[in-house]
């Protein structure tokens, strides 16, 4: 049986005045930012901090300097993550972008995409939506139907995609298509495909959907014979299963995935610091806030050296949602003395409450990453 390993590591020797530089930043940018902006974190978009961020050499901090990148280390863009997360800085214009669709484009992509979109990554001027999702194929991924058919010089597309995060914000997505029938349920992996997909092109309907909070947070996209060309496909047809499943692991890993409420806590210590009952519990909340961090590290540095830790992140992922779905904001509320919170303390509490509903479903629902950490651990 396969075991599960989480080497120890510690953030860099340049992290201390990186994250000076950081925090100093963000105490400026963060003046105006409300509970709300706070609460939704990393789901929140707003493209002039992303170009400030951008200017600072903050996107694609890892990428090599000839597309532009700043060839720093993995361990450096986890300080970046933490302390943005930490404030619940609004990070969506250029999130997907520099975690998961520019390191597609870098590594897959042609020369033209690279040359056409690394670029305005960098700078924080094109923003990505993830294109996976659709309305009978969310965990069920594979079985997802909206085809890509072959049209003289490029593809024709037709169908839907469901829960498109901020897609009407965004300039492009990279969209998961079915660009061969196929008809064989056990093959369904088969004969999909990426392509870089132009939000705005015609025949292309994005519909806001209101979240529980009531945000227009995410999309149903209807694809209406959209015209994309051959130079928008990523990488080769008809491999995109494994293309988009390898972009998953790095979803899952970073510290986004247990520090979303940390803002909430942030907030509260203040109060509960005259709440008597509240240092147990906060330091065990730390406590366990500091073992997530070593795991998270852990898989980070597997994946700066190469690896595939696909069980470890999905383990991350797991305990991390645990944490900042439950344990963070149902601790606080057991804690705070409704009559003594300050009104913000209360509205984030709110406002996270309802939002956390979605952790434990966003990147892969708990249950079928607890499926994958079972398979390989060779317990299914
Ligand atoms: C906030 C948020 C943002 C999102 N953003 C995006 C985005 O930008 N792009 C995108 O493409 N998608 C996005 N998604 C969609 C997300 O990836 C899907 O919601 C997720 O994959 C689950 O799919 P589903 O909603 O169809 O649920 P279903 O697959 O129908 O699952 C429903 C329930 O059944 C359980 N279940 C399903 N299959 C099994 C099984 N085999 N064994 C045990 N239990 C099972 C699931 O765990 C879940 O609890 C987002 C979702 C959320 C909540």
């Amino acid at each position: 049986m396969a075991g599960l390993r989480f080497d120890l590591r510690d953030t860099p020797p340049e992290a201390p005045a990186l994250r000076a530089e950081l925090r100093a930043f963000l105490a400026e940018a963060g003046r105006e930012w409300t509970p709300m902006v706070r609460a939704y974190s990393w789901m929140g978009f707003d493209r002039e901090f992303t170009r400030e961020v951008g200017r600072r050499g903050w996107i694609g901090m890892t990428w090599p300097a000839a597309h532009g990148g700043g060839e720093r280390t993995a361990m450096e863009r986890y300080v970046v993550l933490e302390e943005m997360l930490a404030v619940g800085a609004p990070v969506a214009a250029h999130w997907i972008g520099d975690r998961q669709s520019g390191p597609l484009i870098l590594r897959l992509g042609t020369e033209e995409q690279r040359r056409e979109f690394i670029p305005r990554i960098i700078r924080g001027e094109c923003a990505f939506a993830i294109g996976l999702s659709e309305p009978d194929s969310g965990s069920d991924l594979a079985s997802l139907r909206t085809r890509a058919e072959r049209v003289p010089g490029g593809w024709r597309i037709n169908g839907r995609k469901v829960w498109t995060t901020n897609a009407h914000r965004c300039d492009f997505m990279i969209a998961l298509l079915r660009t061969e029938a196929q008809p064989d349920p056990k093959l369904k992996h088969q004969g999909l495909s990426q392509f870089l997909v132009d939000l705005r092109s015609s025949g292309l309907t994005i519909r806001p959907i209101l979240d529980l909070v009531g945000e227009e947070g995410f999309n149903e996209i209807t694809f209406d014979d959209v015209f994309v060309p051959d130079s928008m496909v990523v990488g080769e047809v008809g491999q995109g299963w494994k293309q988009a499943t390898a972009e998953l692991a790095f979803e899952r890993a970073g510290p986004e995935r247990y520090l979303s409420s940390l803002p909430l806590l942030t907030a509260a210590l203040d109060d509960l610091r005259a709440e008597p009952a509240a240092a147990e519990a906060v330091g065990r909340l730390l406590a366990r806030a500091g073992t997530l961090r070593q795991m998270s590290l852990a898989v980070a540095g597997m994946l700066q050296e190469g690896k595939a830790p696909e069980r470890e992140a999905a383990l991350v992922k797991d305990v991390g949602n645990d944490w900042e779905q439950i344990t963070l904001p149902e601790t606080i509320r057991d804690l705070l003395d409704p009559a003594r919170t300050p009104p913000q303390v209360t509205e984030m509490l709110g406002i996270i409450t309802m939002v956390a509903r979605s952790y434990s479903l966003r990147g892969g629902t708990r249950e079928i990453l607890r499926g994958i950490i079972a398979r390989q651990l060779g317990l299914r």
